[in-house]
């Protein structure tokens, strides 16, 4: 029959046989307890909190972001007020059984009630759910089936503790029903670069054992595939492959025009796989990442000794390294602990470097100790800049400790449209489309309820991107962009089109990108970029690009 349509994840296909999920457990009866309240409420506190503690078993074996998420979700399985909503129910006489049940869905109508970020955090509940309901009724957790030869997962949202744990060797792709871009799953297989397409909300008619073609460049599961559609799929998957195991050459545009591929990275320790993915340096090092949680500013010594690890990784490179980002997302007690009512309106970035001197003066002394000590080529920046003052002030004192190139990342729109005045005083730009987007629409860049509104898509945004991109070209400086729109392929290609001389993401993303980009060439680019510039609204933007992309 037909082609089912959801939202890809990257731009892999594969092929491969149907396997679905194991089915949810039933739903329990809603009987009176024959136990009694208070062996109930022992019950249902002994599998929450056993279910937390395998959970964060997951979570240590997991690492990366998994990690994170699975955290999370061990936080949730013990979480008080939940306890307490299923203590609530089991006083008025149900089994343990029921009053998780029952609780839990609560907490799920109120999440997707919410909708956007939140609402795709509701399969989690439903997750935690089964496995404390499994652990009471003593049978296994629904997951992952293991049919013992590769597969094509298909299920209604994958659980971050399935995705975590996947076996990489055996799941061709990930095939859900439910779930948006920015879910679990999506996440999640970004970073570990399976293929997906989630959302398509007819894979609950796949059946198990069918052969289909997972197309995540298009968004498309084939499930009755003709054999020419087949042989066409394997020379795709077996041209990616032969990509990936070439050495990468440097990002260039069809025309030869290059435009650097860079990482973004948060560690040292991250520099080799960077490296090995074809990372022709870094565009971002967050060094905040280093110290989060630190109650105390970190040591000149500390310091010189991750950035001697990091800039020794990348001989003869260019490395972006962004002076410590205080603030909002990314709270450095000893940079800033007041309270604020709106802290990504607040004392952060450069102006909370510039209210403690001596900490910003002292990373400068690591980073040119440090230089001073490796052969990388180090570029230094400051985050959160807004005006031509703080640009001058702080290349300036980058200079005064013998850091040759200093520069300022462009995230609030005031320094964008200032762009060409700020590069007069900067050696480079580097465009922060993450926080760029938030200033730009007004929507806190971590509250679920507004995501809708965080897409670096947005006319609005690309304009000032343009902005920075023609400061860049008339002045001779540098522009970079380093937020998460320089992973997605086709928007990579309107920002070079605005503009950005060079291009800095997580390494995951780097294959998919310079495959990308060398594809166009810049007058290409630029004709995608001014058909986006037009549209109305982000997803205008979008299907303008891809619609001149093909022509
Ligand atoms: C950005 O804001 O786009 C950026 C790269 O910085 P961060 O995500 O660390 O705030
Ligand atoms: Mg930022």
């Amino acid at each position: 029959m037909s082609i089912l349509r959801g939202v890809g994840i990257g731009q892999g296909i594969a092929t491969g046989p149907v396997v679905r999920m194991a089915p949810a457990l039933p739903e329990p009866a809603h009987e009176t307890s024959a136990r009694g309240a208070d062996a109930e409420r022992v019950r249902a506190r002994e599998a929450m909190t056993a279910v937390a503690a395998d959970l964060q078993q997951r979570a240590d074996a997991a690492g990366g972001a998994a990690q994170d998420v699975l955290e999370a979700q061990a936080m949730i399985a013990e979480d008080p007020t939940l306890t307490d909503e299923v203590d609530a129910r089991i006083d008025e006489g149900a089994t343990a059984e029921w009053a998780v049940h029952d609780a839990f869905a609560g907490f799920r109508a109120t999440l997707e009630a919410v909708g956007g970020y939140l609402g795709e955090r509701a399969a989690d509940l439903d997750d935690i759910a089964q496995r404390v309901l499994a652990r009471l009724q003593g049978v296994a957790a629904p997951g992952v089936p293991d049919p013992g030869h590769p597969f094509v997962l298909v299920a209604r949202d994958l659980a971050p503790a399935d995705t975590a744990l996947l076996k990489l060797d055996q799941v061709l792709a990930l095939v859900t029903s439910d779930g948006g871009p920015t879910s679990h799953t999506a996440i999640l297989a970004r970073e570990k670069g399976i293929v997906a397409v989630v959302g398509a909300a007819d894979a609950a008619a796949l059946t198990e054992g069918t052969t289909v073609i997972v197309d995540a460049a298009a968004g498309t599961v084939n499930d009755s595939p003709t054999s020419e559609e087949l042989a066409a799929a394997a020379e795709r998957i077996a041209s990616r492959a032969a990509e990936d195991a070439t050495p990468a050459g440097p990002g260039a545009l069809a025309d030869g025009t290059p435009i650097s591929l860079l990482a973004n990275l948060g560690k040292p320790a991250d520099a080799a796989d960077a490296v090995a993915r074809g990372a022709e340096g870094v565009g971002l090092f967050r060094t905040e990442f280093l110290f989060l949680g630190a109650s105390q500013a970190p040591t000149i010594e500390q310091q010189r000794a991750a950035y001697v690890e990091l800039l020794s990784a990348f001989e003869g490179r260019k490395v972006v390294v962004r002076l410590l980002d205080a603030g909002a997302d990314k709270p450095l007690a000893f940079l800033n602990d007041a309270h604020e009512e709106n802290p990504a309106l607040g004392l952060r970035g450069l102006r909370a470097l510039r209210a403690s001197e001596d900490i910003l003066r002292e990373q400068l002394t690591a980073l040119a100790e440090a230089d001073a000590a490796t052969a990388a080529d180090l570029w230094v920046m400051a985050p959160m800049v807004t005006t031509v003052e703080e640009t001058a002030y702080f290349t300036a004192l980058a200079k005064e400790y013998g850091l040759r190139t200093a520069g300022v990342m462009v995230e609030v729109p005031a320094s964008a449209l200032l762009a060409d005045r700020v590069l007069a005083h900067a050696d480079f730009a580097s465009i922060g489309t993450n926080d760029l987007t938030q200033y730009t629409m007004a929507a806190d860049r971590l509250l679920g309820s507004v995501a809708g509104f965080q897409d670096p898509w947005h006319p609005a945004v690309l304009r000032l991107v343009r902005e920075v991109g023609d400061a860049g070209a008339r002045l001779d400086k540098p522009v970079g962009i380093c937020g998460e729109a320089a992973a997605d392929p086709l928007l990579a290609v309107v920002l070079v089109g605005l503009g950005a001389t060079s291009l800095s993401m997580a390494p995951s993303a780097l294959s998919d990108v310079r495959r990308s980009i060398s594809q166009h060439t810049l007058e290409d680019a630029r004709r995608i970029a001014a058909s986006a510039l037009l549209a109305d609204d982000a997803a205008g933007a979008r299907a303008a690009a891809l619609d001149a992309a093909q022509h």
